[in-house]
């Protein structure tokens, strides 16, 4: 590991700055070492881990008035933590003020679930979190991560000790930093699986999260690892995906994907060519990450993202420079994984290899609870299972159900609100945080995609069995597109729109016909395609019924 200091200077070394000319993009490798915004200065003025001290010893003790304002809107997120929206403020809604003036005292938590892969005890020990200190709120991510609502600084240190006594994480949760590693929720136990990527995943946590020559990236870094053939991490969209193939000489590995990601300038990842081996994907890894901290984008937050430098170095620069400067070797060149069609999720009853069977049941849109984690949790152990997954559709998974018990698990998590088998609406309806907690947002989107789905059970309930192939509605509660937004077959943006009678009230810019595997892609923006909140059940049911009706055989939605 190289520390801080020691990967400035040789960074430094390698390209001296260039004083006197413009200020470039502020990449760090050419010599641009002065931030160049207050995002910048803050991580430079201290190393954002260090906000875990000051939580422990001063803010814990002094409660929120006593945080530093620099710790609270900034640092705070590499240890899980936002401030969460303000409820009522006037002006709220119509985005007239600025999102530091919608602060409540209480934060979002998230919580790491590297690989989606929890304990029953470890679930059972958020849920029991989340009933103590979070209000019973809990919310599964569509980067399995799950998320507590209300918590007060003066509980998080006690939180730290619950969770960090059952192996589980808030560090570098958010902020400028590798985020959650994606993984495949069956890795391991599925019959078609390529590789089993666990090991990578469990390697590049340990090695690297938390370690503090890492922890001052650009902006966000998101991986994906998985060596399932049905690309389950949306490898298409992270900055760096580990996508398993198997190498005509080699055997099973992985193909090395760069610079995906959504936002407000979406970008698909690129193959860069080079076949990696399990072996190898931590010091990759290291590689990619690093070259993203050296020469990555920092004047502009806007354009920060690794997308934009492989965009304009395109994957034969991007390569040469990672085999280059990072590893000091040529990567082997390997041959690109089959494209998927259909279903990633991985929801109902499915045999893994071990004899066993895995349950897969839809969340609506996410949201669950802590008293319905530990529920689930026990659920889990009456059949003998100690293994729950999250997937990237806010889906939650049981493993290891002995066949004899599968239809009893089926039951109970039905029984709590988790599907196995849900309709086309309930299995393809996600959505991001929104208006209730995000600082951002300007709609709402948990309770109405909720809302929206019984709605639309209703309304389409007689055209349920021609929906062949999955209709993806993602509520999004502002261009951010947490809830990728560019990737679903009806993708709505947060905005204020206006109703018949010409108020502004709450609605959605409609995206159709984007997509991932065989159609991917990003909607296009339909220009008349506004609709209110209200609305939006009428506009879906036209939308379906007008596909239904004018596909031609075999047509999915995308393609039409
Ligand atoms: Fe918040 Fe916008 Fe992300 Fe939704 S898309 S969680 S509203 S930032």
């Amino acid at each position: 590991m190289v520390p801080p200091t020691e990967a400035q200077s040789r960074t430094e070394r390698r390209t001296p700055a260039r004083k006197g000319k413009t200020r470039g993009e502020g990449q760090w490798a050419l010599g641009y070492r002065e931030p160049l915004n207050a995002n910048e200065r803050s991580k430079k003025d201290d190393n954002p881990l260090n906000v875990r001290h000051r939580i422990e010893t001063i803010y814990q003790h002094g409660g929120f008035d006593s945080i530093d304002p620099a710790d609270l809107r900034g640092r705070f997120r590499w240890w899980g933590l936002y401030t969460q929206r303000a409820e009522g403020i006037p002006g709220a809604r119509t985005g007239t003020i600025e999102p530091e003036e919608l602060d409540a005292s209480y934060f979002m938590m998230r919580v790491r679930v590297d690989g989606g892969a929890l304990t029953t005890e470890q679930l059972r020990v958020i849920g029991e979190i989340s009933q103590t200190y979070a209000r019973d709120t809990a919310d599964i991510t569509d980067r399995q991560n799950i998320q507590l609502h209300w918590i007060r600084v003066e509980d998080v240190p006690t939180i730290w000790e619950k969770l960090e006594a059952v192996g589980l994480y808030t560090t570098e949760a958010c902020g400028d930093c590798p985020r959650v590693l994606l993984g495949s929720p069956v890795a391991g136990v599925a019959a078609d699986e390529i590789i089993d990527a666990t090991p990578a995943i469990k390697e590049i946590t340990e090695r690297y999260i938390g370690d503090k020559s890492l922890s001052n990236l650009p902006r966000k870094f998101k991986t994906a690892i998985s060596g399932s053939p049905r690309w389950d991490t949306v490898p298409e969209i992270n900055d760096i995906s580990l996508v398993g193939v198997v190498h005509p000489e080699h055997g099973p590995g992985f193909d090395l994907w760069v610079g995906g990601g959504l936002s407000t300038n979406p970008k698909l990842a690129v193959r860069l060519g080079a076949w990696v081996p399990i072996e190898e994907a931590a010091e990759v890894w290291h590689a990619v990450t690093s070259l993203f901290r050296d020469y990555g984008y920092r004047r502009l937050r806007h354009r920060a993202r690794l997308k934009f430098l492989v965009d304009d170095w395109g994957a034969e620069k991007t390569r040469q420079v990672i085999e280059d400067e990072y590893l000091g070797r040529k990567l082997l060149d390997g041959p690109a994984p089959e494209t998927p069609g259909g279903h990633r999720d991985h929801l109902g009853v499915n045999p893994q290899v071990d004899g066993n069977f895995y349950v897969g049941v839809k969340s609506q849109a996410g949201r669950v609870s802590g008293s319905t984690l530990v529920e689930i949790a026990k659920a889990a152990e009456r059949v003998g299972s100690s293994r729950v997954r999250t997937t990237v559709e806010q889906n939650l998974l049981v493993l290891d159900v002995p066949q004899r018990q599968v239809d009893g698990l089926v039951s109970d998590l039905a029984g709590l609100g988790l599907h196995s088998a849900p309709t086309p609406w309930r299995r393809n309806v996600m959505a991001c945080t929104g208006i209730e907690f995000c600082k951002l947002a300007i709609v709402e989107t948990k309770q109405r995609a909720i809302d929206l789905i019984g709605d639309l059970e209703q309304r389409l309930a007689d055209v349920q069995g021609d929906v062949r192939d999955p209709v993806t509605i993602n509520l999004n509660g502002c261009p951010n597109a947490c809830a990728r937004t560019q990737t679903a077959d009806i993708g709505l943006k947060g905005q204020m729109v206006r109703d018949d009678e010409g108020n502004q009230v709450e609605g959605f810019q409609v995206h159709l016909g984007g997509g991932l595997g065989l159609d991917a892609g990003f909607g296009r923006k339909i220009r008349g395609h506004k609709v209110t909140s209200a609305d939006l059940g009428d506009y879906v049911e036209r939308l379906v019924r007008n596909y239904l009706g004018q596909r031609t055989d075999g047509e999915r939605f995308a393609q039409w």
